[in-house]
């Protein structure tokens, strides 16, 4: 799917989604995740999909 805007990569607060243009590749360092939400709206394609962890705990912060 081409996508020009690429908003994840400025819209995400915790730097989550970096695209290399010379290598035509988005990294997606997935343990930054903040948990806010704002990807997954920002996205005009529906590119993105993920859910809270099971059982209601909330954020598991896997840096720091
Ligand atoms: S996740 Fe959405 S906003 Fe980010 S590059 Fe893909 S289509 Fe574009
Ligand atoms: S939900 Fe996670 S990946 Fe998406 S914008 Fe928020 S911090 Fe970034």
């Amino acid at each position: 799917m081409r996508c020009s805007e690429k908003c994840c990569t400025y819209i995400c607060p915790a730097n989550v989604y970096e695209w290399n243009d010379e290598k035509c590749l988005m990294t997606i360092r997935y343990e930054n995740c903040l948990e806010c939400g704002a990807c997954k709206i920002a996205c005009d394609k529906q590119n993105i999909i993920w859910r809270y962890p099971s059982s209601e705990y909330g954020v598991k912060f896997k840096n720091g």
